[in-house]
């Protein structure tokens, strides 16, 4: 009688105070969510995050296309809820999480996955990243801007294209395949495979007899290596007690993501290039990562897009997200309030407009300039606009303007009212 075990467990790690990953293990679903966002946010978002996908959990399904449908219905609709708290709480405003989930019916595994946590699938000593990494290195690796090698190290590693509840709509990466025998799925946040390499982690799932050991083993793997992150680690066997599949010394191949058009993955295993850490290329490979990087050029703008509007960026080993920072600057001869971070990652920048002023460069004190070249932070929108409104112009010779000036920051003030303070 074949079986599904499954086990799993999160760590705050060792440098972070709280844990804003959860993970959810039920009898058919299960998912990983690594939130982002201040204070509680980040919790809230990965723990509601879930909820969708929990709702699944025993649901018999006609046939594969329902299963993975009513799977990518749940991260929609996990989107969805976490982007209307994000709306409705000002405490919220910003978080975002990834969401990584799995649906196990019989012996098909159907996976939905927006973000950077990620599926692997150990198969015959073949250890497969199944999910892309929805992330700005990620982009970068596949236009063939760094190396895979760079990007593990890349100062941006963090930062996200795509994340679930910064926008009211999202794109879901999903894949079904068959499960045979011997397979072990893993499910895990990037507190894990930001800080331990995919051999190690292929290697305790292979000489691991016992799960929750294997599970055990690779956090303390990631807080040997400094635990910069929350851990999180879900691993699914599917054994038959009947066949001969113990461990054993087998040889690791390690193959990663190359491809991401959303397809069914079943008897496709073969395909990947494999990866040879630190190693060339063969042609072959070169020839597939060409052929891998030509098949998302259409969605190479989009990405960008995405990057100057979601994201998360890591600075002093804090993630959070790009979206809903705003800042003033200046495009043209025009004075603008940005949207994003200000700052370019080589060629791309991490910012868009989000809203264009009446004010032009000219009508600013020459000495306030620089500062609005430079761009000027601000807290949210409202503060942009504020601090737009508050400009020091040049004198008018029309004092009737300057009236009509006061008048709509009058009108503003109004408005800004119009959201009252709960301790007020
Ligand atoms: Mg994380």
């Amino acid at each position: 009688m074949r079986r599904l075990v499954a086990t799993g467990d999160s760590h705050v790690g060792k440098v972070r105070k709280g844990n804003e990953d959860a993970l959810l293990l039920r009898d058919s679903v299960y998912a990983v969510a690594d939130g982002m966002g201040g204070h509680l946010a980040g919790e809230v978002a990965s723990a509601t995050a879930l909820e969708p996908v929990e709702q699944l959990d025993g649901r018999i399904f006609q046939d594969d296309t329902t299963a993975v449908t009513a799977l990518r219905d749940a991260v929609v609709a996990a989107n969805e809820r976490v982007s209307r708290l994000a709306q409705e709480n000002p405490d919220y405003r910003g978080m975002g999480t990834t969401l990584t989930a799995a649906l196990v019916e019989g012996r098909r595994l159907h996976v939905a996955h927006v973000g950077d946590s990620r599926a692997y699938l150990l198969r015959d000593g073949q250890f497969s990243q199944l999910t892309d990494d929805h992330t700005l290195v990620q982009h970068l690796v596949d236009e063939g801007q760094i190396t895979r090698e760079e990007a593990a190290h890349h100062p941006q590693r963090s930062v996200v294209t795509r994340a679930i509840g910064v926008s009211e709509d999202v794109d879901v990466d999903s894949m079904s395949l068959e499960l045979v025998p011997g397979d072990q799925l893993l499910l895990c946040s990037d507190g894990l495979t930001g800080v331990v390499e995919d051999e190690a982690i292929a290697r305790t799932l292979l000489e691991t007899e016992d799960p929750d050991a294997a599970v055990a083993t690779l956090i303390e793997l990631a807080n040997a290596a400094g635990g910069p992150d929350n851990i999180t680690v879900l691993l699914l066997r599917y054994e038959d007690p009947d066949a001969d599949q113990g461990p054993s010394g087998r040889t690791i191949a390690i193959s990663s993501r190359v491809e991401s058009d959303d397809r069914n993955w079943a008897g496709e295993m073969g395909r990947y290039a494999s990866l040879t850490r630190g190693g060339p290329l063969t042609p072959e490979q070169q020839d597939e990562e060409g052929r891998s990087a030509g098949a998302i050029l259409g969605r190479a703008s989009a990405i960008v897009i995405a990057i100057a509007v979601i994201g998360g960026l890591m600075f002093g080993g804090t993630q959070f997200l790009l979206s809903r920072s705003f800042f003033v600057g200046v495009d043209g001869n025009q004075v603008v309030v940005f949207e994003g971070v200000n700052r370019d990652i080589g060629p791309i920048e991490l910012y868009r407009v989000a809203e264009r002023s009446e004010v032009a460069l000219d009508d600013v004190q020459q000495w306030y300039r620089p500062q609005l070249q430079a761009g000027r932070p601000a807290a949210d929108l409202g503060d942009a606009r504020a601090l737009i409104r508050n400009l020091p112009l040049r004198a008018t010779e029309d004092d009737d303007e300057d009236e009509e000036a006061d008048e709509e920051d009058a009108q503003d003030g109004l408005d800004d009212g119009a959201d009252p303070d709960p301790d007020a």
